[in-house]
């Protein structure tokens, strides 16, 4: 599903804790438009395979760092979203275009432009992840920290829609993006919106069902 909002392609990975110290991810290999049961392994916190004989993605300690730093997270998501990345090539914090976006505004950019690999890297993507549910890595991705799999989905499609929006906006003309005063204002609106997250699910659980992918 994540491969056909477009919020993955080839690479990037989703990874699920199931334990305190361990974690699902998918191997490094696996096609992303068809992961099955057995492209999973799991993985420790130190980003060690436990079962599984595939070698896990190369990025595996973005994932093992968040989970060692947020005990409240179960779900990370990393992506290469080509419109959020937009915003960690230039000098100009996220901003909110689109209502829901007021959730972006201002998310952290990690300086490292490398893949992260090491567990210090890992360690260090945390430490910009702060509390925050999101955060960009510069010239390279997005790291999305949650509770379930469909708010990581959300997450990811209305990151990447405000961006994407502020582009073609910019093209029609100068920004007029969401306040700060608006954004508190739609923070307490979308507060009674919970049921979000599960109603997108659903919806792109059909489209993928008609399009025959589940
Ligand atoms: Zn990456």
């Amino acid at each position: 599903m994540m491969v056909m909002a477009e919020l993955l392609d080839y690479s990037g990975h989703l990874s699920a804790r199931i334990a305190p110290d361990r974690f699902l991810i998918p191997t490094r290999d696996a096609s992303r438009a068809g992961i099955t049961a057995d492209d999973i392994l799991i993985v420790d916190l130190d980003g060690k395979v436990l079962e599984g004989n595939r070698p896990c993605p190369t990025e595996t300690q973005i994932h093992a760092g968040v989970y060692r730093a947020r005990p409240d997270v179960k779900v990370v998501g990393h992506g290469h979203p080509p419109m959020s990345v937009l915003f960690t090539m230039v000098d100009r914090p996220m901003i909110a275009i689109r209502n829901f976006g007021y959730r972006f505004i201002g998310t952290p950019v990690h300086p490292d432009p490398t893949h992260i690999r090491t567990r210090e890297q890992g360690d260090a993507v945390a430490r910009t992840l702060g509390q925050c549910s999101c955060c960009l890595l510069r010239g390279h991705g997005s790291v999305i920290a949650a509770n379930s799999v469909a708010e990581v989905f959300l997450d990811s499609l209305e990151m990447e829609e405000n961006a994407r929006s502020a582009v073609h906006a910019a093209s029609l003309g100068p920004l007029k993006p969401i306040t700060p005063g608006e954004a508190e204002q739609l923070k307490a609106s979308y507060a009674k919106n919970d049921y979000r997250a599960v109603k997108i699910w659903e919806h792109y659980q059909e489209k993928a069902r008609l399009a025959g992918l589940l």
